[in-house]
């Protein structure tokens, strides 16, 4: 490791203690731009890196609320205000857990780069809480909603902020949280994306992230003249990103086996045809059920429980083509890397953020896989919320056509950025080092336009 990346880690891990993923996501970015600051030291000198590492701002509140025994109950509030430099901050919120401020800062470091990829003026955000909706009622889950946004709502504005949705925040919470900034600030205006499509949402927001990535790994794919037909596809996951990636695999012909939750995974043999999705689609988003129902559902499906005492997941221990992590960060460990290339699967694509570990990340580059990092595969998402915030300026709505013309247009553009980028630092082919400078440039030179802010 250079002297550079020693130092801006030392510095970053002291500042910022036990925040293990925001130093994983700090690390990998540091590494990719070393050779960037040898050739421009100009953004060494200016502390461009340092300045993108630490927030502009941090949110921190008390949400409470009071649950349907009329228990008072007390979560915390995130918003993570990252950057600006290109446009109002940008991010989705998530509501899981495991969310904690090191957490949220990992997500909020990545969103710069991946904003800046999409080619469209956003800054990156990232928000959240550790409130779980899973178990809860509707009514539970409106009264945290409303509660969140009574403190965000004084922070967050169509020119400032504009989150969205990420794990546990779907259609119903936006709703909840969009109707509760529009009451207490008495203004119809688009602060948030992903919303309802009677209420100024965008055809195609909600399968965005998921088309985005397959769109990325189809780019991918046609480096080496090949195409997604016939190929045996692997997902994890099966919220939005999964749902929705699976839809396009179909399309492109080819054959998702395996869909997870955090209790387990199915795989299906035969493959999980658009029926089959469509009962997932029930299941997942009105149900809100289990993903080991499926199996009892089609007996096609073998669902394997979640087993924290093995070494390896195994639903990435199939014979495949291609890999779609669309759950969550770190779910595809230095042994599932491993069983992956051994499996033949040589197309990587990462609907969800950072879901491979370092260990993975150095195999896959070592290996010359196809591999498609979440910042650069997953932008579909955000690139449509991007759109989404343009058809409320414009007071418009885009078709589905129109709509998901672009996102394909932004896709290509992305993975354009990332080979050449890649190619001009002397790291032909390698995606990630690809996206974290082609991401960086932009951000970069608009900070040093700017002055020291
Ligand atoms: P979602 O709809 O809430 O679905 C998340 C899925 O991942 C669920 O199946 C969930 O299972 C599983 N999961 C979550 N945490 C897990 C854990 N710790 N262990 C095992 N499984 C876990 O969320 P999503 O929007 O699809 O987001 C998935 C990933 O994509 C995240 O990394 C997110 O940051 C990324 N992403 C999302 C968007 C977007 O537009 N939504 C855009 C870019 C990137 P359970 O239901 O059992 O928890």
């Amino acid at each position: 490791m250079s002297r550079f990346v020693d130092e801006f880690m030392a510095e970053l891990r002291a500042k910022n203690p036990a925040e293990v993923e925001f130093h994983q996501a700090a690390q990998e970015v540091a590494e990719s731009l070393d050779v960037v600051f040898d050739k421009h030291p100009i953004y060494r000198e200016k502390k461009i890196l340092e300045r993108i590492a630490e927030p502009e701002r941090v949110i921190m509140f008390r949400v409470p609320w009071i649950d349907d025994k009329g228990e008072v109950q007390i979560n915390r509030g995130f918003r993570i205000e990252m950057n600006s430099a290109i446009g109002p901050y940008k991010g989705g919120m998530r509501f899981h857990p495991t969310v904690y401020l090191g957490l949220l800062k990992f997500l909020a470091f990545e969103q710069v780069l991946k904003n800046s990829l999409t080619t469209l003026p956003m800054g990156g955000g990232k928000g959240g809480s550790d409130f779980d909706p899973k178990g809860k009622s509707d009514n539970e889950v409106m009264r945290f909603c409303q509660s969140l946004m009574t403190e965000l709502c004084r922070h967050i504005g169509q020119f400032t902020d504009v989150p969205a949705g990420d794990i546990g925040v779907g259609g119903r919470e936006i709703g909840f949280m969009f109707g509760q900034y529009k009451r207490v600030r008495n203004e119809f205006v688009g602060v948030f994306t992903g919303k309802g499509l009677n209420w100024g949402g965008s055809l195609i927001r909600p399968e965005a992230t998921g088309y985005g990535a397959v769109y990325f790994a189809a780019e991918m794919l046609a480096t080496r003249g090949e195409t997604l037909e016939g190929k045996t596809c692997l997902v994890s996951g099966s919220g939005n990103v999964a749902q929705y990636a699976t839809e396009k695999i179909l399309d492109l012909g080819g054959k998702p086996v395996t869909l997870s939750d955090s209790s387990g995974y199915i795989y299906d043999e035969a493959g999980i045809d658009r029926e089959k999705l469509a009962y997932v689609l029930g299941l997942k988003n009105v149900k809100r059920g289990r993903i080991s129902e499926y199996a009892d559902r089609f007996k096609s499906a073998v669902f394997t429980a979640r087993d924290d005492s093995k070494a390896f997941n195994p639903l990435w221990d199939h014979k495949a083509d291609c890999a779609f992590p669309c759950a969550t960060q770190n779910e595809v460990n230095a042994k599932d890397a491993q069983n992956l290339v051994k499996n033949g699967v040589y197309v990587i694509t990462e609907g969800a953020n950072m879901p491979t570990v370092p260990e993975g990340v150095e195999l896959f580059v070592e290996k010359k896989l196809l591999y498609g990092p979440g910042k650069a595969a997953n932008a579909g998402g955000v690139a449509t919320s991007g759109l989404e915030m343009s058809q409320n300026s414009l007071r418009l709505n885009w078709t589905r056509e129109e709509v998901d013309a672009r996102l394909h247009g932004i896709m290509k553009a992305i993975h354009k950025q990332c080979i050449n980028a890649s190619a001009a630092y002397g790291f032909e082919g390698n995606y990630v080092a690809g996206a974290n400078i082609a991401g960086f440039l932009k951000v970069a030179d608009s900070m040093l336009d700017q002055g020291v802010v």
